[in-house]
């Protein structure tokens, strides 16, 4: 399957792979018949707006990109154009995410569930371990958290046999792109207002993205909550971060909007320790630990930054999230909420409930035999899935068949570690990528991301929002789909 790409004004052919591609894709067509000198002109025109307009993250190859703000500088990779997509499961997946935040916060106060649906995993994956450590500490002095904050992203795919929208994951900690997601959108709007007469498309159909002004709001409305005018919001974040714009745009808007919440930014270390440690005696008060950083074994590369991690935890401030706001967003967790008569514990609601189910996917621990069974005859159907988050450690294909088997072969508490979703075939179409300054056409598919903020304050819920979207568009061949990862491009949609 050849693809075009338009480099340095000329357009070339390149080789892209089709392997683990279940279907035969659709023809490549013209996507809306567009002439090469449109898409020539198109290409260039988004690669100035995104240098003139932060669409950026750290390049790769330029060494101090990941420390230093400034240096270093290429657009995030993106879609030229939104992708299709059906307005009603646009409105679906947005009524889904208030009550999906309500869930969390729901399963977050039972923390027997959380301890009791993850103790075989405990036993087989030591990061969930040290987490669910952290969590026992506090069940232990009974700690508890008044006011919550989350700010969640709740990602779908809209499998293409049975047209329904289902859920991939949800994130209840770093959720990323609420900052750069809110640009792509603009981006397009923008080609879109310039040539969508010629394109035939109307930029009026691609949703206003609100992710940063919902965030940023909901920083405000929970440092008011925490009521001390001295106290600050942390934001904690990776030493090295390529994807610091998006995190940038979070805080300039903040410290723009809302300057009375001077905000802090500080990676997970001694540092926040220190941090951490005087806002917990009582020195310099943190209203808001935002979590930037935490959500994967590399940002605890010692003791120390398990350390500030529990000291955070027990200190009085709001953490976004909260230990058990990070373990509700679990995998694990989410296999356990999709069985039967589970979300009944939480929610009383039936149409929420109904609502919810809708949307999930067949999931399952791999206690079930028959099912390991099957997953073993047909892995292509298959996605197998540790406790983490972050793209890249997913297992696919043929390697889910082989896992499995090396796990039953071992028969110790391994395959606790796992969970084994169904896999979710989403429509191919083309698509132009932009990565490097290159413009490539492909067969892709996309992820559809809707952010949520939730603030709570005891019985008052203070904010419960369906708040933007991230749309993630990847090369049909490819398994994974981080953008930081590289599989990936940020992208936007267009309501058909
Ligand atoms: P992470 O927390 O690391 O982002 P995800 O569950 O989102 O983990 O999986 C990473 C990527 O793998 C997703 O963005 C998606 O592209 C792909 N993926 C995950 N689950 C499925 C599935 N059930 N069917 C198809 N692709 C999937
Ligand atoms: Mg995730
Ligand atoms: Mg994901």
């Amino acid at each position: 399957c050849p693809g075009l790409a338009v480099k340095c004004g000329k357009v070339e052919e390149v080789e892209t792979q089709e392997e683990g591609c279940l279907r035969k894709p659709p023809p490549m067509f013209d996507y809306h018949g567009i002439d090469q000198d449109l898409i020539q002109e198109m290409v260039y025109d988004s690669l100035v707006w995104s240098s003139l307009h932060g669409l950026l993250v750290g390049d790769k190859s330029a060494q101090r990109s990941g420390k230093v703000p400034g240096v270093g500088l290429v657009h995030a990779p993106f879609a030229l154009l939104p992708v299709p997509f059906p307005e009603s499961h646009w409105t679906q997946a947005c009524e889904l995410a208030p009550i999906f935040s309500e869930l969390v916060d729901r399963v977050s106060l039972d923390g027997k569930f959380l301890q009791d649906s993850l103790s075989r995993t405990k036993k087989a994956d030591s990061f969930t371990s040290r987490l669910l450590d952290i969590h026992s500490k506090m069940l232990e002095i009974n700690k508890k958290e008044e006011i919550r904050l989350g700010l969640h992203r709740s990602d779908y795919m809209l499998d293409e046999q049975t047209k329904l929208l289902l859920q991939i994951e949800l994130n209840t900690i770093s959720s990323s792109f609420p900052g750069l997601s809110c640009l792509v959108s603009e981006l397009q709007r923008s080609l879109l207002n310039q040539h969508g007469e010629d394109l035939g498309l109307d930029p009026k159909r691609i949703p206003s993205n609100t992710a940063v002004s919902h965030f940023v709001e909901a920083f405000a409305k929970a440092w008011n909550e925490y009521n001390n005018p001295r106290a600050v919001v942390m934001f904690v974040v990776q030493a090295e971060e390529r994807n610091m714009y998006d995190q940038h745009w979070l805080s300039a808007v903040l410290n723009e909007r809302y300057p009375f919440c001077v905000y802090d930014t500080l990676p997970l270390c001694e540092k926040t320790y220190g941090a951490s440690k005087i806002a917990y005696g009582g020195g310099k008060a943190i209203a808001v630990v935002y979590f930037r950083a935490g959500y994967t074994p590399n940002d605890y590369p010692s003791e120390s930054e398990w350390r500030a991690r529990l000291l955070m935890e027990q200190s009085s401030a709001i953490k976004c999230p909260s230990i058990s706001y990070h373990l509700a967003g679990t995998k694990k967790i989410q296999q356990e909420l999709a069985k039967p008569n589970v979300l009944e514990r939480f929610l009383d609601n039936k149409e929420d409930i109904a609502k919810l189910r809708e949307c999930f996917a067949g999931l399952w621990s791999l206690d079930d035999s028959d099912i390991v069974e099957k997953a073993i005859e047909k892995p292509e159907l298959f996605v197998m899935k540790p406790q983490r988050e972050g793209g890249g450690n997913n297992i696919y294909g043929v390697d889910v068949r082989e896992t499995l088997q090396r796990l039953q072969k071992e028969g110790t508490d391994g395959n606790a570690a796992y969970i084994l979703m169904q896999r979710i075939f989403p429509t191919v179409s083309p698509t132009f990528l932009m990565r490097d300054g290159i413009c490539h056409k492909d067969h892709a598919i996309s992820e559809l991301g809707i952010y949520g903020a939730y603030l709570r304050n005891k019985d008052k819920v203070i904010m419960n929002d369906q708040c933007g979207f991230l749309m993630r568009t990847k090369i049909s061949s490819s398994d994974e789909g981080g953008v930081a990862a590289g599989f990936a491009v940020l992208d936007s949609i267009y309501l058909t």
